[in-house]
């Protein structure tokens, strides 16, 4: 018997809490799904009340408020298989256990900064992991799909099999069925030269500009982003950072250590390092690099790819999200490129690959009213649309507009596409309550 919680129940809040803590969901009923045949049962559930359906698996890409609906959630689906080099995952695993059994047989997922984040959700955002520069995007290795379709079937998505949607689900995200499990290839890394450098307020211009040197020469083994993160006054933050606006340089470099100092020794020269974590770690520590904060708060988040860092942005960067800038911001720079701009045999949607940066902006809630974060945030991107190339919505955190966010996302032609295939396999739209691609039948 699936576990249903509705609005009063004892579990209902807990079932609905997540990382994200300030995008409000208020379905008429939780399914805390085991198993596919729960999902399957609550699809066909939502079709018979025509309702609309939600999925949740860890909550820190909740972006979509929504009242009333089905919201399935897939914690309770934990099961993780690796054979030869390929790693089945069902939805609700995380990536520090997929990182775990991996590297019991001397491989690595194509994780990201924080193992806490659900698998499915961040491949099916396309996935900017650590090793991206030398393996590309997580959804490049995926191999086959599970997924329950709005007809209440389960379906396998491969690329000979269900072409389209294994297409438009690596990228176009919920918008075309819960995934109950991911199959991809894993890769053989165990150990990274990794960490990062600290440096304090007076530093930042000269940081960001040393870094965005040094990015033009790197090789596809070095994975690097740079945050310039408002440090907050709190005991888990190492005495020299605490309470300053520093520049944090994330280095991941696949290779011996004695290469990895050579290549990193630039940017410990370019300013007074206040701390230095880089060293030889095992890939199961690599949650060390960003050491990003565990615990579940409410965040707004933005973000552009652009084509180049020139001083006129990291100028506007510094202006409108630097120390002295109106609303609190983390600012999160990628260096992207390497096999992050290849295009694989079956590539998905939605992933910028001509970019050569990300530029991702930041505000904790609590910091500020919505209104002045989306304010600052609107600024800051209209400073760099001259070189912005696109967007990430894997990288949109916290309340947006659904329908906005889409068209800036996918190139008209992928849209249309992106259309054609949920008309096909969602033509009521019963899976809405994301950022929302409308069936249309016949479009392009
Ligand atoms: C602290 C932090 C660090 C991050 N680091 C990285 C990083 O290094 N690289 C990177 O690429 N991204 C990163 N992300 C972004 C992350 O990948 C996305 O927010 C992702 O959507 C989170 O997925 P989730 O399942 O954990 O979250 P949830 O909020 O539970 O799900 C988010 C979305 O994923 C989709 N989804 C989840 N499960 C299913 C399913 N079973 N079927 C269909 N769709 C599903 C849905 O669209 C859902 O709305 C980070 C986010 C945070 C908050």
């Amino acid at each position: 018997m699936t576990t249903m919680f509705h609005p009063g129940d004892a579990g209902f809040e807990d079932e609905l809490a997540g990382f994200q803590t300030a995008v409000r969901r208020r379905p008429d009923v939780i399914v805390a799904a085991t198993s596919a045949a729960d999902v399957v049962e609550a699809v066909r559930y939502a079709g018979e009340h025509d309702l609309p359906v939600a999925v949740h698996s860890t909550g820190h890409g909740a972006t979509v408020p929504f009242e009333g609906g089905v919201l399935i959630t897939t914690q309770r689906m934990a099961g993780i298989r690796i054979d030869a080099e390929i790693a089945r995952v069902d939805a609700g695993v995380r990536w520090a256990a997929v990182i775990e059994a991996a590297a019991e047989h001397g491989l690595a997922p194509l994780s990201g900064s924080f193992p806490g984040v659900g698998v499915v959700g961040y491949t099916l955002g396309g996935g900017f992991s650590l090793l991206g520069r030398k393996y590309g995007l997580a959804a490049d290795q995926v191999t086959a799909i599970e997924v329950v379709t709005a007809d209440g079937e389960l379906r396998r998505a491969t690329p000979d099999t269900e072409q389209d949607l294994f297409w438009a689900l690596r990228g176009g995200r919920d918008n075309f069925g819960i995934v109950t499990a991911l199959e991809f290839r894993l890769v053989p890394v165990t150990r990274l030269y990794g960490g990062s450098l600290q440096f304090g307020p007076e530093s930042l211009a000269t940081v960001l500009r040393a870094w965005r040197d040094w990015t033009a020469e790197m090789p596809r083994e070095m994975t690097s982003s740079l945050a310039m993160v408002p440090m907050p006054e709190l005991p888990m933050v190492p005495e020299p950072l605490r309470g300053k606006h520093v520049a944090q340089i994330r280095i991941a470099y696949l290779g011996d250590a004695a290469e990895g100092a050579r290549l990193v020794a630039p940017l410990r020269a370019a300013a007074p390092v206040l701390g230095d974590t880089i060293a030889e770690i095992p890939f199961t520590k690599s949650g060390t690099i960003a050491n990003e904060p565990p615990f579940p708060h409410g965040y707004r988040a933005d973000n552009a790819t652009v084509s180049e860092l020139n001083d006129a942005m990291l100028d506007a960067i510094l202006e409108h999200a630097g120390p002295d800038a109106p609303v609190p911001t983390v600012v999160l720079l990628d260096l992207l490129g390497g096999a992050l701009s290849d295009v694989p045999e079956h590539p998905g949607v939605g992933w910028d690959r001509k970019a050569r940066f990300t530029v991702r902006a930041l505000s904790v809630v609590d910091d500020a009213p919505l209104s002045e974060i989306r304010s600052a945030h609107g600024k800051l991107f209209d400073a760099l649309k001259p070189w912005s190339t696109g967007k990430l919505l894997t990288f949109v955190y916290g309340e947006s507009d659904p329908a906005e966010e889409a068209a800036k996302v996918y190139s008209g032609a992928d849209l249309r596409r992106l259309a054609k295939v949920k008309a096909a396999v969602d033509p009521a739209n019963r899976f809405r309550l994301t950022h929302n691609v409308e069936p249309a039948p016949d479009a392009g």
